[in-house]
């Protein structure tokens, strides 16, 4: 239970971020440590496919050896079929030359695939994973977070793991390798040239190093003012946003704020563009220069070699002009890899922020769960009665006063409990407890004197129906609808149920009767309709308890009628728990519940009430008088 305010804390935390985040572009922009646990919990993600890994690794270590052919035919090419004028050694060379990036290219195309299928599956398997943790997380959870973010998580962030994959990852091998690759070649070629490339690489790393701070600190100021802009529009640009400005006359200060704020931002961006550009700049003439100085010191040592002849390197006469040549070809290919790899940090902590934020939620802590050895009841053995002791519950633990304080009352088997009172007396809550989406404080709720907390959450969704007042349908056809409350109920059993509930004829009338789909984007029902819809769910799961917030919408007299029929078969014989809407439930109750801040204040039936003259008189008077008693304490 000690997890209740944390829990709701690392809701709201969670949407901070995500807050922050969906105004500050791409995760990429966070500086987030990576883990040792959370990298460890990433590779584990990738055991299923470990022998698709190792091919891929191994693919890539081939193609940067393979980078090293070429510049190294050059060196043939050069020094030995031109200088030897052999048609055959040239007609080798060039062969090896055309058939190396074939095979080059016919290799990263494989694993291209590799990657992505290895990239999907991992992205599936985090996505299932993710959806099954979140359908068990406990109502508090839906209700403390905005649903967007949950969506979010589950539609951009496993998405975004996907890049991080096919992407980040075999980028970091490809360029580790072809860096390796390379310098070995460099260095097979000539140790001293090798050395004098490499002198001057810390100037570079250096450079790259700074530009890419600049970059990134520029990339969260543009990212930040757009969130500041974007929060600005919305809320100058809301309809009170709106009415305020104008009643007060604002509309010159508004717009002088905004375009402050805009100026800004374009500032940033030029300045983001600029050192990109510059940055762009340098590698290039870095990479041209290099080659510039190497000839240099090569032809240096050249020369010295044929005057001098002393040691420099190994220059055997023109063999080195081909090194030379296949030397600053190789070069020319080291320096982009190392730039990569020196920019792939940030994009390494983009990725690990990624799988941190699925994480966070795949741990977030179940909390309403079988307790080991909890017990099964049969559905056929559960009589269906309800007590109440001494409960009391906080939706946040030790925040605000209770949502229901010292609550005690029992049902039968087959009664009926009707809560009344007004809104926010906790009447809701009461059921919400009942139903177990949520867990005591103190006390207990007890099904035939068990305490749910006892029972497998199984044997108490099996005992319970729940029809609420805003009635959910799935974006599906009727038929499933229905079936939500038993899934292996036969047509037969479908087409009783809908008789129960009064809805049997109007579906017929339907275009495709049980198959018409219903649902938010569905054919349009009536809110009558709904109603009947949904008791005719829970008349074909026939519980033995029912939960019940009944409609407050007004429907006309015929759909009033027809509603009641309905609820008077379903609650038939069964325990129900109401919050009654309707004065035929109330008077029909076996006991009512009259509630105020989270404490009964009053119960008895209808007639001991009235006759107290107290609360429930007082209500009795506002909200029931006056509806018609139609069909009432049937
Ligand atoms: P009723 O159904 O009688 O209108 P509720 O049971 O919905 O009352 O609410 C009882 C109290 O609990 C109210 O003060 C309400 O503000 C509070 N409450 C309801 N739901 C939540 C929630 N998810 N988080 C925090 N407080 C809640």
């Amino acid at each position: 239970m000690g997890m209740h305010g944390g829990f709701g804390g690392s809701g709201r935390g969670a949407a901070a971020r995500l807050a922050r985040r969906t105004g500050t572009g791409g995760p990429s922009e966070d500086r987030h440590p990576v883990r040792r646990s959370t990298v460890l919990r990433v590779g584990r993600l990738f055991r299923p496919y470990r022998r698709q890994v190792l091919v891929v690794l191994l693919i890539l270590v081939v193609v940067a050896l393979l980078g090293v052919v070429n510049p190294y035919m050059l060196k043939l090419i050069i020094d030995d079929a031109f200088l030897h004028r052999s048609i055959r050694l040239l007609l080798i060379f060039v062969g090896i030359m055309v058939i190396t990036p074939v095979i080059s290219t016919a290799l990263g195309v494989w694993q291209t695939y590799l990657n992505a299928v290895v990239g999907q599956r991992v992205m599936q398997d985090l996505r299932i994973a993710l959806y099954s943790h979140l359908q068990r997380l406990p109502l508090r959870f839906f209700t403390a977070t905005r649903t967007g973010e949950i969506q979010s998580r589950l539609a951009n962030d496993v998405g975004g793991v996907d890049n991080v994959i096919t992407n980040t990852a075999t980028s970091i091998v490809s360029n580790l390798t072809r860096a390796a690759a390379t310098i070995a070649g460099m260095l097979v070629l000539s140790w001293q040239l090798t050395l004098l490339s490499l002198a001057l690489l810390p100037l570079f790393i250096l450079v790259t190093v700074r530009v890419g701070e600049i970059r990134r600190r520029v990339s969260s100021d543009t990212q930040a003012t757009l969130a500041d802009l974007s929060a600005l529009a919305e809320e100058t640009l809301s309809v009170s946003g709106i009415l305020l400005t104008k009643v007060f006359g604002r509309e010159t200060f508004a717009r002088q704020r905004y375009a402050r704020e805009t100026g800004r931002l374009t500032a940033l961006m030029i300045r983001q563009q600029m050192v990109g550009r510059w940055f762009f700049g340098f590698i290039s003439t870095f990479f041209s220069i290099i080659p510039a100085i190497v000839y240099l010191v090569a032809g240096a040592m050249l020369f010295g070699a044929h005057q001098g002849g002393h040691a420099g390197f190994n220059t055997s006469g023109a063999n080195s002009i081909g090194t030379i040549v296949a030397f600053t070809t190789l070069q020319s290919g080291l320096f982009f890899p190392l730039g990569q790899l020196l920019n792939i940090q940030v994009e390494i902590q983009g990725a690990f922020a990624l799988f941190d934020r699925i994480f966070e939620y795949i741990d977030l802590p179940l909390e309403i769960v079988d307790r080991p050895g909890a017990l099964a009841i049969p559905r056929g053995e559960i009589r269906g009665a309800v007590s109440f002791e001494s409960v009391r519950f906080h939706y946040e633990r030790d925040v605000g006063a209770a949502a229901v304080e010292d609550v005690s009352f029992r049902a039968e088997p087959g009664q009926l409990v009707a809560l009344v009172g007004p809104s926010g007396a906790g009447k809701t809550t009461l059921t919400y407890l009942l139903a177990r989406l949520y867990d005591v404080d103190q006390g207990r709720v007890c099904i035939d004197g068990h305490d749910l907390r006892d029972l497998t959450l199984a044997t108490v969704q099996e005992a319970m129906a729940i029809v609420t007042q805003e009635v959910f349908l799935f974006h599906s056809t009727i038929r499933e609808n229905l079936l939500v409350g038993r899934p292996e109920a036969t047509p037969e059993e479908v087409e009783a149920a809908g008789r129960a509930a009064a809805i049997h004829d109007r579906i017929m009338e339907l275009p495709q009767g049980y198959d018409t789909v219903a649902g938010e984007r569905g054919y349009r029902l009536s809110g009558g309709e709904k109603q009947r819809i949904a008791l005719a769910r829970a008349i074909l799961k026939d519980p033995r308890i029912l939960v019940l917030d009944e409609a407050t919408s007004a429907l006309d007299t015929h759909s009033e009628r027809q509603v009641q029929t309905a609820l008077d078969r379903l609650m038939e014989g069964r325990t129900t728990l109401a919050i009654a809407h309707r004065l035929s439930t109330v008077m029909a109750a076996d006991q009512i519940l009259m509630m105020e801040r989270g404490r009964i204040v009053e119960r008895g039936t209808h007639a001991q009430l009235l006759a107290q003259g107290g609360a429930y008189a007082r209500l009795y008077l506002e909200q029931f008088a006056g509806q018609p008693v139609a069909a009432a304490a049937g």
